[in-house]
């Protein structure tokens, strides 16, 4: 590939490749050829898009935190890297359950705990490192651009009454 097929986002530095409109990392919108306009307010200049739903976000509506942008509605999900939290448990085998049911609807999940001290828990609930984890929570990720879909299949889950 062409060294012109990438370009830098002005936000956060990522990679972006170059027919993509807005930084897939961050949600800066990284064309300004074109005006684009805000979901919720037709009106308003978008300024950058939700890295969790895509949509379309103006001044106004716009949230950064830790340098990424979301919509109101997704200004609570926590996000590490390019993955998204849509599970946390104090029980392991809560998590893995949560896992194995993403993964068999197709996801690509992992869990982890992205803590200061970088402690990797791939599954397994009786492991030597689950039982040393069991004071902290189990956290399940997805991929962000997967996170809306693996949330609305957690909270299906959940509400038909299995956590
Ligand atoms: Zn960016
Ligand atoms: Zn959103
Ligand atoms: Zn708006």
């Amino acid at each position: 590939m062409e060294l012109s097929a990438y370009k830098r986002c002005t936000n956060c530095d990522g990679e972006v490749t170059g027919d993509s409109d807005f930084c897939p990392h961050c949600g800066q919108i990284t064309s300004e050829a074109i005006s684009v306009f805000c979901a919720r307010h037709p009106t308003a200049v978008a300024v950058a898009v939700c890295i969790i739903c895509r949509q379309l976000v103006c001044r106004a509506c716009a949230l950064q935190k830790r340098g990424r942008w979301f919509c109101r509605d997704h200004a609570a999900v926590r996000v590490e890297q390019d993955w998204a939290l849509v599970f946390e448990s104090p029980d392991i085998n809560d998590a893995e359950l949560v896992k194995s049911i993403l993964d068999s609807a197709g996801f690509h999940v992992v869990v982890r705990n992205f803590g200061p001290n970088t402690a990797v828990w791939e599954g397994g609930g009786d492991s030597l490192f689950s039982r040393q984890a069991l004071n902290r929570l189990a956290k399940v990720f997805v991929p962000i651009p997967e996170y809306v879909e693996a949330e609305r299949s957690c909270r299906e889950w959940k509400d038909a009454g299995n956590v």
